[in-house]
């Protein structure tokens, strides 16, 4: 079984985009894969010689209702079967409630989890990302995933204790 790595964080962090620039693909092939349910999204990647499953999932707001809610499920789910969770925020948009409300639940588990902060592209990450210490979950790692930045590092960490 490989590690799975699942992408979890408010609509619009840049979940997928992370997710389409791990698995090389605009939309990842869905393979079976035991042991882990059907209805999230899962690609297969690599990352110098070492393949995991990475997890995208649609989005949690916290406040859900309908679609919604079904969304917020299937993250649950996902950071339920994930080995590493990988907290995507946006560090142009800055930290939300919604941000506050995943990282209430990511504190309460016992799982190894990554705060991401996505969209440093043309910002100062280091002053824009300064806010999400505050979540109580550790380093912030900087990452541009529309770009590649800060993808290796982040891999680098995240899958070291795998
Ligand atoms: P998701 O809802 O979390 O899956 O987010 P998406 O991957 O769909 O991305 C939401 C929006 O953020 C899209 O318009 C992306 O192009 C944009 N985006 C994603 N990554 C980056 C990034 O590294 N830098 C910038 N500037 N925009 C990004
Ligand atoms: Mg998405």
């Amino acid at each position: 079984m490989l590690p799975v790595v699942a992408l979890v964080g408010r609509p619009n962090v840049g979940k997928s985009t992370l997710f389409n620039r791990l698995t090389n693909t605009r939309d990842a092939l869905v393979a079976d894969y035991p042991g882990l349910t059907r209805d999230r999204k899962y690609g297969q990647a690599k990352f110098e010689k070492r393949q995991f499953i990475v997890v995208d999932t649609g989005g949690i707001t916290g406040d859900e209702e309908g679609i919604d809610a079904e969304m917020a499920q299937q993250s649950l789910l996902a950071i339920e079967e994930a080995d590493v969770v990988l907290f995507l925020v946006d560090a142009r948009a800055g930290l939300l409630p919604a941000d506050q409300g995943i990282a209430d639940h990511l504190r309460r588990i016992n799982k190894k989890v990554f705060v991401v902060a996505n969209k440093v592209d043309g910002i100062d990450g280091d002053s824009e990302s300064a806010e999400f210490y505050s979540l109580g979950l550790g380093a912030i790692k900087q990452i541009a995933a529309a770009h590649g930045r800060g993808i290796s590092q982040l891999l680098q960490d995240a899958l070291k204790p795998l």
